[in-house]
């Protein structure tokens, strides 16, 4: 790219850092639970008309927005996404107020380079996502066709740690429930069934099971029914269980285990079982596209970023994201950047870090990334071809067919 485009952007997303870092601090003040995000909202739509985007307010959802700006040159199409939720009692502990700054500082930057440039083909959009802490907000997005025609989607995680390949992995969530016999549990505890005593087996063959995955593989599980009296033999217990896993074949294959768990649990105790997977829809994980997370790379460590992917003591923020499935649709980046804080996300701590001065200036060196390599996707065929194979490419591979 021409050098004057990466300074034109950095001194633009400069220009605007007062006002980005103003954005973010409200909606850090004002912290909101999925599908309550009005403020942020509210708030995002009337900063994106004043700067003469195309806005569609509640898209989709009521705390969704998409704004668009196009070139007269038809071209591609290039998403940078904001996450505006926060967590109960401990507000924006994950610094979603951050990605709010960056998708917003990235979406002007962009706009503003193709304002200057006319000859910059496509169109930018910027994307409001809600409802990344549960309630699978993109997946409702990418189901109502959000993602349809969209060539590269650009996000950023604030993190401990600056890594480009963060393994967000899959998740899927489910509900087991064991079925036996209530009898008295001294006179004539024969004639039970305990559910009790396989709901035990099932979280006792999980915690075995563990010693057998993959690093990347998660199983979590907690009894949430266990029985209503002492002397009663338990006839209803139910887990709830979360498997997660870095590809969709892995994450198959460690279900079906999971699965087999709670089957030989119930032979075990004579029970019944059934599992339940949760009406939450499962969220993929992140197949980030490296053509792109290079790309990006090159621009962060040009404003400074040390990536830490390859030291080995640097462990991963290894959670899991509805960007996940987005990942699986459009090639797309969601790298983590480090705040400046030892905190880790979801404590306070991080709540504290998300709102400090500290944050500012990485959080602007990630909208001037971001933009620069969106940039790159509007001007580069042969790069976003390159983008594409690799995409495809990876989607066999996750899928275990290569
Ligand atoms: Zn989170
Ligand atoms: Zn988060």
């Amino acid at each position: 790219m021409a050098k004057e485009l990466i300074s034109f952007v950095e001194t633009t997303v400069n220009s605007e850092s007062s006002f980005l870092n103003h954005i973010s601090q409200e909606i850090w003040k004002n912290p909101e639970l999925k599908f309550e995000e009005t403020f942020a909202h509210d708030l995002l739509v009337k900063v994106l008309k004043e700067k003469r985007f195309t806005v569609q307010e509640h898209y989709v959802m009521p705390t969704a927005f998409r704004a668009e700006f196009q070139s007269k040159v038809p071209g591609p199409t290039v998403v940078v996404i904001c996450e505006y939720d926060a967590l109960p009692r401990i507000g924006h502990a994950c610094g979603h107020n951050l990605i709010a700054e960056s998708g917003l500082g990235a979406g002007l930057a962009i706009k503003t380079a193709m304002e200057k440039n006319p000859n910059i083909p496509g169109k930018v959009v910027v994307l409001g996502t809600p409802a990344e802490e549960g309630g699978a907000g993109k997946i409702t997005l990418l189901s109502a066709g959000a993602f349809e025609g969209v060539d590269a989607a650009l996000m950023v995680h604030p993190g401990p740690l600056d890594h480009l390949y963060t393994p967000f992995i899959g998740v899927s969530r489910a509900t087991v429930q064991f079925n036996g016999k209530e009898a008295h549990a001294s006179g004539y505890p024969w004639d039970g069934v305990n559910a009790l005593d396989a709901a035990v087996a099932c979280y006792t063959n999980y915690s075995h099971l563990r010693q057998h995955i993959k690093p990347d593989c998660r199983i979590h599980a907690i009894i949430t029914k266990g029985g209503d009296a002492p002397n009663v033999i338990p006839g209803h217990t139910e887990l709830k269980v979360h498997c997660r896993s870095a590809t969709t074949k892995d994450l198959e294959n460690l279900n079906k285990k999971v699965a087999a768990c709670a089957e030989s649990a119930a032979i075990a105790t004579g029970c019944t079982y059934k599992i339940i997977p949760d009406k939450e829809p499962a969220y993929e994980s992140l197949m980030t596209n490296s053509v792109l997370a290079e790309r990006y790379k090159k621009y962060a460590e040009h404003f400074g970023v040390k990536f830490c992917d390859s030291n080995p003591k640097a462990i991963p923020f290894m959670a899991s994201s509805d960007m996940g499935n987005v990942s699986h649709v459009v090639p797309s980046i969601h790298p983590t950047y480090s705040i400046g804080t030892t905190a880790v996300n979801h404590s306070v701590g991080f709540t504290e870090a998300s709102g400090a001065p500290e944050a500012q200036p990485a959080t602007l060196i990630t909208a001037k990334a971001m933009a620069l390599l969106a940039l790159d996707v509007l001007l580069d065929k042969e790069f976003l071809s390159e983008a594409k194979r690799r995409f495809q490419k990876d989607l066999k591979e996750d899928k275990g067919e290569e």
